[in-house]
């Protein structure tokens, strides 16, 4: 049996970082994702594009990883949101987040999935003290008094101190490991794609709060964006089987006229959105990190940024334990991470939830409530100025990652 320091199951973005987290702290790490690493690849794969917060750009540049993304990011100055309205578009009333009010100057940037899953599958490739299993899928796992087993559906068995669980919403890693979750359907389904348009986006990103889900539109390279846009299951389901023509036709009215005429840049993606938390983050010999913790709305962008604070957070905690030469997968440490992400994980799943609730509806209470809420957030510029710095991660006790020094 092949023993590591750590096994990952799961090697997609929040796995594959850390596991290069891990080994530049020295460990022997083994990734295993059911999916072979060519399917990732392919340009079909995922149409996302993430808002990464300033501090998540820290992250990858502290493991050397920021430098194949760079020429591809399109940075974020300016944050603007607002109410809607289906048919008449983006409404008055903006609440506008300027990267110039906080020393750094910019909150993030936009990175394409295409752009960045490439640069983390590589550099693992790459790194002696990763053995990436693609195209394997664990299905079985016991923790044990010195290691926890991993079983593969080849029969292959691996050993190791710790198994981190990086396998997306529903994990089941977590299952195995008898983890409850709670989860909850929005009756949205999130549609993305890239668009062309004639006017320059000014590095804005928008967001609009319709009454059936919010409208994003975050600038790329050139003057395309990509749109994320939450409709009901069923209307969603309508617009991803209607033609290119029929959609744009959808959403032109929705996305304004600001930028100027649109037309698709590429191919179009749909996510059905749910929430889902596990009741825990650890168990014996064994941390959960990313969307196989918390899946949350796409609402503000902050879904793999949250994970990425995982990946930082254990990835610090886990190098310290290897240094002192502690059991890495003893509860004591384990305990150290889940407690250094306790407040940040609560709070974060709880304000999504709570904003997509609060601005996906047209009843008149709500959006007076919410019209003076960013009326007040507007006028005060020390409020303002905490939001931007929450917007690019800049919050709360930082590890060393987020702060752009290595572990
Ligand atoms: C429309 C949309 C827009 C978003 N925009 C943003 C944004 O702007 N900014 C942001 O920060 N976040 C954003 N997010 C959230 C972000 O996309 C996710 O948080 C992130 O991609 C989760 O990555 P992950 O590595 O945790 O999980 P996943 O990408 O789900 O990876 C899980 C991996 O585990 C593997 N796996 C599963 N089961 C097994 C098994 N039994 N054995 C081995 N391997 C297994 C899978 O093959 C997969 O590769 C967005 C989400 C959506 C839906």
């Amino acid at each position: 049996m092949t023993r590591f320091d750590v096994i990952i199951a799961g090697g997609s973005l929040n796995g594959s970082t850390l596991a290069l987290a891990l080994a530049q702290g020295g460990a022997r790490v083994a990734v295993v994702d059911k999916l072979p690493t060519p399917t990732q690849l392919s340009s079909d794969f995922d149409g996302r594009c993430y808002a990464l917060a300033l501090a998540s750009q820290r992250l990858l540049a502290a493991l050397g990883l920021w430098e194949g993304v760079v020429d591809d990011a399109q940075p974020i100055n300016h944050v603007k949101t607002g109410d809607g309205r289906a048919g008449e578009g983006p409404l008055g009333g903006f609440l506008h987040l300027d990267g110039a009010e906080i020393d750094e100057g910019l909150m993030g940037y936009m990175v394409e999935d295409r752009h960045l899953r490439p640069v983390l599958l590589k550099a693992m490739e790459s790194t002696p003290r990763i053995t990436v299993m693609a195209g394997q899928e664990i299905v079985a796992q016991e923790a044990g008094p010195g290691a926890v087993t991993v079983t593969l559906a080849s029969g292959e068995q691996l050993a190791a101190s710790l198994l981190v669980g990086a396998d997306g919403r529903g994990s089941p890693t977590a299952q195995r490991a008898g983890i409850s979750r709670t989860t909850s359907d929005y009756g949205q389904t999130a549609l993305t794609c890239a668009v062309a348009h004639e006017l320059p986006h000014g590095d804005t990103a928008h967001q609009f709060f319709m009454p059936s889900g919010p409208l994003a539109i975050l600038p790329l390279k050139g003057n395309r964006s990509s749109i994320v846009w939450s409709e009901s299951h069923a209307r969603a389901e309508e617009l991803a089987a209607a033609s290119d023509e029929a959609f744009l036709e959808a959403l032109r009215p929705v996305f304004g006229d600001f930028l100027g005429p649109i037309r698709l840049a590429g191919q179009r993606f749909a996510y059905p959105l749910n929430l889902t938390v596990t009741d825990a983050i650890i168990a014996p010999r064994l941390a959960l990190v990313g969307d196989a913790a918390q899946g949350i709305h796409p609402i503000a962008g902050q879904g793999l940024n949250q994970g990425l604070r995982d990946v930082a957070t254990l990835a610090e905690v886990i190098t310290q334990a290897r240094r002192r030469g502690e059991d890495i997968g003893n509860p004591l440490v384990l305990e150290r991470h889940r407690a250094w992400r306790s407040f940040d994980r609560t709070a974060l799943t709880a304000a999504t939830d709570g904003f997509n609730r609060l601005f996906s509806n047209d009843n008149p209470l709500l959006r007076s409530v919410r019209d003076v809420g960013v009326d007040i957030v507007a006028s005060l510029p020390d409020l303002r100025q905490r939001f931007i710095r929450e917007a690019a991660g800049l919050t709360g006790d930082l590890p060393r990652l987020l702060q752009g020094r290595p572990l």
